[in-house]
């Protein structure tokens, strides 16, 4: 099963992509925490993504295209995958169809998480990243058994830098413009599902889990 996540920053693709994976056995593909891993490794790819993530921006398509193209070409993507912040805009919407169309595949569901923007705000300020592991929590919707501290591996818990609200108005209108034209796009193809983002964690699932069968 071929995967999209779509949605704002903060509707919780991250969150139901995990979910996904676990339940269907396939990798979950986050571009955003392969930047997070660049950037922690000091890599090149890591310092130029940086100085786009920090700002809100989103990074360049050739230094994100490339990268996904390899990675579902991986033989853990064999049966599969769910990719979460990718595509981001029509371009790499068009080079993933065209990638998928030489491997004689396609995308098979582009699940989009809605969730207005006047509760997206508040979520990412209660948003935390463990520093070690990636995992994330909410300090009210999904907290961690001891304050601040991963229930995964016991890492340190911080707010992301692009979480801050300042950031996360910039983010939302960087979604606006260059993201949500995808919905039309998904739609055209008879691609796109649609689940309620603002329920808890769990009926979002159980919303998902309905349509992608048990
Ligand atoms: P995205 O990957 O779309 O940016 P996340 O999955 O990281 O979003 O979710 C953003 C924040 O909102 C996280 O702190 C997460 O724990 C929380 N969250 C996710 N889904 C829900 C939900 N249905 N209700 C309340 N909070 C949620
Ligand atoms: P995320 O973890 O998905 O919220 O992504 C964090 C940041 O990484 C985004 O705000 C972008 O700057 C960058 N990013 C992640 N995925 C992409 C992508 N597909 N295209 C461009 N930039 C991306």
């Amino acid at each position: 099963m071929r995967i999209i996540m779509l949605g704002a920053p903060g509707a919780g693709k991250g969150t139901q992509a995990k979910k996904i994976a676990a339940k269907y056995s396939i990798p979950h593909i986050s571009t955003g925490d392969i930047f997070r891993a660049n950037i922690k490794n000091g890599t090149e790819l890591g310092k130029k993504a940086k100085t786009y993530m920090d700002q809100g921006l989103l990074v360049p398509d050739e230094l994100v295209v490339d990268l996904v193209v390899d990675r579902v070409n991986q033989d853990d993507c064999a049966n599969g995958y769910v990719l979460d912040g990718f595509p981001r805009t029509i371009p790499q919407a068009e080079a993933l169809d065209k990638a998928l169309m030489e491997m004689g595949q396609s995308i098979d569901y582009a699940i989009n998480v809605e969730v207005p923007d006047e509760n997206i705000v508040q979520r990412m300020s209660g948003r935390r990243a463990c520093v070690n592991c990636g995992a994330t929590y909410h300090i009210v919707y999904a907290p961690t058994k001891k304050e601040n501290v991963c229930d995964t591996c016991e890492g340190e818990l911080i707010l992301r830098d692009d979480d801050k609200p300042e950031t996360v108005q910039k983010r939302l209108n960087v979604y606006h413009e260059q993201t949500q034209p995808l919905i039309d796009y998904y739609t055209e193809k008879n691609k796109l599902v649609e689940v309620d983002g603002t329920i808890d964690i769990e009926k979002v699932f159980d919303a998902i889990v309905k349509i992608l069968g048990e």
